[in-house]
This record gives C-alpha cells, structure tokens and sequence, in this order.
C-alpha cells in the first residue's frame, strides 16, 4: 500500500469545524487506499500568541523553554484530529515529535531534522492507522524537545515521507498553490502549474512564506514529489519536481519579498590588517545567519564591511559582535533598520545578462533606492526601504511580465 503524508497549517485547522474539515479530507485519501500520515500545524495564531506570553514574561526567554512552550501548540491540534477521525470511524494515534522518533541537532528554536526512527510510525500504518504528527518539533541528543523554526511543519512532513518512503508529500494550506508572488499582495499574481526544486528553495529563502524553506531542499535532496494546494478546494495545485518545462520566454519565475531586515556596517581603522572572514566565523559560530555580504574601502582606505541579518536577530548580533571586539579589531558598528528585501528568481536568468538591469532600471523609474545588492546564477535580490517593499515588488512583478501565462514549450 502506498504512503501519503499530507499536511496540514494553522488556518486549515484554525477552529474545531475545521479540524473536522481536514478529517473528512484524509478520510477521502485514506478511503482510495493510502497509508496515510498527517502532520499538523497549531492552530490559527496559537504559535503567535505563545511568544507574545512569553514575551510579557522575559525580554529574551530561555530558548530551551521556549521550545517547550511552542510544541504545545502543534499537541493540542494532533489531540483533536486524531479524535475528529475516530468519531469519523477511522482508526487514527497521534504522536508528538519525539514520539515519532525525529530526532533533530542540539540547536534550540532553529534545529534541523537529523534523522527519523520510523518505526513507531511504520508501526501504526501497518496496523491500518492514520499516524498524525506534529510539526514542527524533534527532540535532541540530550532529551531536549526542540523546534525547527518558524513555518517549520512544512520540513517534518518532507523528512517523514523521504523516511517512510512515501509515494508524495501534500503540502495543504490557505492558498491553492505556489504563485508567481504573493497573491495576498501581489496585483495579477499567477499560479503556477509546476514548479522546479531549485526556483522554490530560492523563492523560499528569500521570503515566499509558502514553504519552509528546509522542506525544499529535503524534497529535493530526496526527489519526493510534493504539491502545495488548497485545503478547502478540490483543485489541483502545484507540483515540484526536479525539471519543469520552462515557459517560454520566462526568465524570470516570481517575486519574493522579506520584511524585517537590518543592515549593519562594521567600520576598520586604515590600519586593520586582519581578515574580514574573522567577523563571519564568529557569528555563523553563534548561529547568526548573514545574508547578503558588501565590503567596501572608503575615504583613506578605512575598509567597512555592511551585512544584513532579520531583525529577529538583531540584538544577538549587537551582542555577540560587542563582546568579540577586542578580536574582532573593529572600531566602531552601526546599524539601520526598516529595511526589506526584494528579489526575483529564476532558472533562466544565468545567460541572461540584461536581467539584472533591468531590474535596477524598473526600480530607478519607480523612485525607489537600493541599499544593497546580491546576484546569484537564479536570483537578484536588492535591500530597500521597508515603505518600498511592496511598490518595488509589484512593480517588478508587472516588469518581468509574470501575470501572464506564456506558451508552455
Ligand atoms: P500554513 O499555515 O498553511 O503553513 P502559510 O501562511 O505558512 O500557511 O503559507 C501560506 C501563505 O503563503 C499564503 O497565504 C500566501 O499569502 C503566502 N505566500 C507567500 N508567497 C507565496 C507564493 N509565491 N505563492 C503562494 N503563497 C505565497
Ligand atoms: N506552528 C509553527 C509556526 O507557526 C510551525 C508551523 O506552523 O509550521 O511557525
Ligand atoms: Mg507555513
């Protein structure tokens, strides 16, 4: 028999009626033949609304008790699916992260999946169980229960269908599919048919809330076909695959954007001699992460290093940054906030050079300012002014023409 792992997020099972809307869903894959496993997200807000109690208690809580305290969320809803299924007859058991044997690096509040002990898990599909499992949460070498990051129910269907083997990966949510960009804010946002590994982990990281990016590249590493679709309406939506058929005269395939980023500049005195990769050692050793990196020699050859990181991480970056100075051999940092980043993807955009251009000339006409700069072989991204995001999304949406569905070849 086949595996299915279909999940489900929060504003699918955001209320009881729903919950019992995505049991009457499984039911209909489970009635077709499937092994089926369902992951859930916490209901609605929930997630929300456990970090802001936790911020009225502490201004940096414990990131091991924070951990604690989220994967509550996901409890309460793998509880009330799994009995919204039995009144509907079917057999169903839920399972917690560590229940389910996944078994994730000792990272709080971000850890990656390191691997699944299945066999619980196997062990109730053999019996003809549905197996619902929360998203979102392992457990660590030392017993910690940990959490994969915000979004992160998306990587624990992905990890448990490459374990089990699964035939497919369903992604369920509040949109019917992967858009060219975000429909909720995006003029003339169109749904995409298929879409390659490679573009979505791009449109992932750099901001398309659609996916985890973690599930992506999981997907890929594994080739689990997986699809984003409605989970209120039976249509179909849209699937990743390793190749896709590049539509014609496409280069580029969508617009992400990301609120929430800080640009920090480092300035040197004229007489640093040391390598500027010691700042970036020490904060990927403090788990920072670093996105887009410009290093510049100013008046007298001071060299100053800028660098984005989100927001969320601002205060640890100041942190950690302070107290490595006298090693880091800095004189002095400063930081602007407000700030968002924008960026096209696409696969087709390596041979073509005047991309880049033409992103940059679109976004002089419209008046807006770029801060920063980041090419890669699939995606341009640039660093605006929060005000600016969604003028300079939509505009490049309309520039690159992604409204309209071009011949597929
Ligand atoms: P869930 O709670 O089901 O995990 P999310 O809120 O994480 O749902 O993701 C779905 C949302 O992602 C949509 O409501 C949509 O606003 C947003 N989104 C961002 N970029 C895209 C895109 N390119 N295509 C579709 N949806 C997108
Ligand atoms: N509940 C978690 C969150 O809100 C995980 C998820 O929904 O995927 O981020
Ligand atoms: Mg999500």
């Amino acid at each position: 028999m086949s595996t299915l792992v279909v999940k489900f997020g929060g504003t699918s099972v955001a209320t009881t009626e729903r919950i019992q809307h995505v049991a009457q869903r499984i039911q209909k894959e489970y009635k077709k033949g499937h092994s089926i496993v369902a992951v859930v997200s916490a209901m609605g807000k929930t997630t929300d609304q456990l970090v802001a109690m936790a911020n009225e208690i502490a201004t940096t809580p414990s990131k091991r008790e924070m951990d604690v305290l989220l994967t509550t969320g996901e409890q309460v809803t793998i509880s009330l699916l799994s009995m919204a299924l039995q009144s509907l007859g079917i057999e169903a058991q839920s399972f917690t992260g560590w229940q389910a044997g996944i078994v994730t690096e000792q990272v709080p509040s971000n850890a990656r999946i390191e691997n699944i002990q299945a066999k619980t898990i196997q062990q109730a599909l053999n019996e003809h169980k549905i197996a619902v499992v929360a998203g979102f949460q392992g457990i660590d070498a030392q017993g910690n229960i940990t959490t994969l990051g915000r979004g992160g129910s998306d990587t624990t269907a992905v990890a448990l269908a490459a374990a089990l083997g699964a035939e497919r990966c369903d992604i369920y949510t509040d949109v019917d599919g992967v858009y060219t960009s975000d429909p909720r804010y995006i003029k003339g946002a169109r749904k995409l048919q298929e879409m390659s590994y490679d573009e979505m982990l791009e449109l992932a990281h750099l901001g398309a809330g659609v996916l985890h990016p973690r599930s992506v590249e999981v997907a890929k590493n594994h080739r689990m076909p997986m699809t984003v679709r409605s989970s209120y309406e039976e249509v179909e939506g849209t699937i990743l695959k390793e190749e896709v058929i590049v539509e014609k005269n496409l280069v580029v395939r969508g617009v992400a954007f990301e609120e929430q980023i800080v640009r920090m500049t480092v300035y040197y005195n004229e007489s640093y001699t040391g390598s500027l990769a010691n700042i970036f050692t020490t904060l990927a050793k403090n788990h920072i992460n670093v996105d887009i990196i410009v290093q510049a020699l100013v008046a007298q050859g001071s060299p100053t290093v800028s660098f984005s990181v989100k927001e969320s991480q601002l205060q640890e970056t100041l942190a950690v940054l302070a107290a490595h100075k006298s090693t880091l051999g800095y004189d002095h940092i400063e930081h602007e906030s407000q700030l968002a980043k924008v960026s096209i993807v696409g696969s087709g955009m390596a041979s073509n050079p005047g991309v880049a251009a033409a992103m940059f000339d679109r976004l002089y006409r419209e008046g807006i300012g770029v801060k920063m700069v980041s090419t890669s072989e699939i995606k341009v991204s640039v660093v605006v002014a929060h005000e600016d995001m969604l003028k300079a999304a939509n505009a490049l949406h309309e520039e690159f023409e992604l409204s309209k569905v071009s011949v597929e070849v």
